[in-house]
């Protein structure tokens, strides 16, 4: 059991004995996790096997899911990458410092527990302030999956990390909620065509403004079938999921209301997953998660609305439907996963 403790620091006025404690203890080998603007990362030196493996532990996330490595800046690419092709450095004049993570052929200096086993290496540079000040002052690339136990909604706060891993780890920085509120889209630019394998704060349609062509995995809003080989080891987990059954609902607000009226009249211990504002009329429990229409709003609120839905008593919660364009793919992706893909539509 390790002492937890939690600095705080201001990401517009950074504390700069706050980033030296991040940075001592990420050069020591030890595990911090930070403020990105998706979600908080638990980060450790991406170049140090054994403090790579203290992330695993902490998370009990699965070695076969792979690490996205965090840069200080473009530079970082050829370092990390055995090859860097035209359409990532396009790429990231266009998005980085920003939610963009790219998948390309890494280099021997990446231990193979990074990239758990396979060829490629996943590279991101965050726009955080606190977390770009912290890569800059360890000096270091910095292996960050999410700051979760395996399994559960991605933390958006200092306080999910702690509720998760208090105990297990040495040191939260806390730097306010984050600004996007759901992970980093993922693209490969390994195969002949740029691809989606997660969505994220950047669209499809941004990527593709950029590079042209692109396609988007199937997994993204589809179960991978029995058997096949997923494309981000990541997308074949139960994620980002309640003890609640979530179940997804396609329809109006008129339509979704009438199904909580019906299912509560039949006896089901039901919640609503909805929109703000819209709680009375669905009736309670009933938790919002951002504005309808609006998807960065829903990107914001969505893991945290996750994350209070067991607190409901429900036996299932059933979730209005995000507009699945733009960010709102990313909303849909992580839905559909705490809802292990049940849908309904009215
Ligand atoms: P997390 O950091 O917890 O949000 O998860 C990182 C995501 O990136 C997971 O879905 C991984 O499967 C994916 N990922 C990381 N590295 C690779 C890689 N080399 N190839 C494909 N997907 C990757
Ligand atoms: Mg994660």
């Amino acid at each position: 059991m390790l002492t937890t403790t939690v600095l705080k620091t201001d990401p517009s006025h950074i504390d700069e004995k706050v980033i030296l404690s991040a940075s001592a203890a990420l050069k020591a080998g030890e595990l911090v996790a930070i403020p990105t603007e998706t979600v908080y990362g638990l980060a450790a030196n991406a170049l140090d096997a054994h403090a790579v493996e203290k992330i695993f532990i902490a998370k009990g996330r699965p070695q076969d899911n792979p690490l996205i490595v965090h840069i200080a800046d473009p530079a970082g690419l050829s370092l990390c990458a055995a090859e860097v092709p035209e359409s990532a450095l396009r790429l990231a004049k266009a998005f980085w410092p920003g939610p963009l993570t790219m998948i390309l052929k890494k280099t021997e200096r990446i231990p193979g527990i990074v990239s758990a086993g396979l060829p490629s290496v996943a590279l991101r540079m965050p726009s955080h302030p606190v977390a770009a000040a912290v890569i800059h002052a360890a000096g270091l690339p910095l292996a960050a999956p999410s700051a979760n136990l395996s399994g559960s909604p991605s933390p958006t706060s200092a306080a999910h990390v702690f509720d998760d891993l208090n105990g297990r780890i040495g040191l939260i920085i806390d730097g306010g909620d984050c600004g996007v509120g759901v992970e980093s889209t993922v693209v490969t630019l390994c195969g002949d065509t740029p691809r989606v394998l997660r969505p994220g704060g950047i669209t499809p349609e941004q990527l593709a403004a950029v590079l042209g062509g692109i396609e988007i995995d199937p997994a993204v809003t589809k179960p991978l079938a029995k058997g096949a080989r997923a494309a981000s080891p990541g997308m074949k987990y139960r994620h980002y999921a309640p003890r609640t059954r979530v179940v997804i609902v396609h329809g109006s607000l008129a339509e979704f209301a009438a199904l909580l009226k019906s299912r509560r009249a039949s006896g089901e211990r039901c919640a609503a997953l909805c929109f703000e504002g819209e709680e009375a009329l669905v009736g309670r429990p009933a938790l919002a998660y951002g504005i309808a229409g609006d998807a960065a709003s829903q990107a914001r609120k969505l893991f945290g609305a996750l994350r209070a839905v067991d607190a409901l008593g429900a036996e299932t919660v059933y979730a209005r439907c995000p507009p699945r364009e733009g960010v709102g793919l990313a909303v849909y992706n992580r839905l559909l996963r705490a809802a292990a893909f049940q849908e309904i539509a009215l």
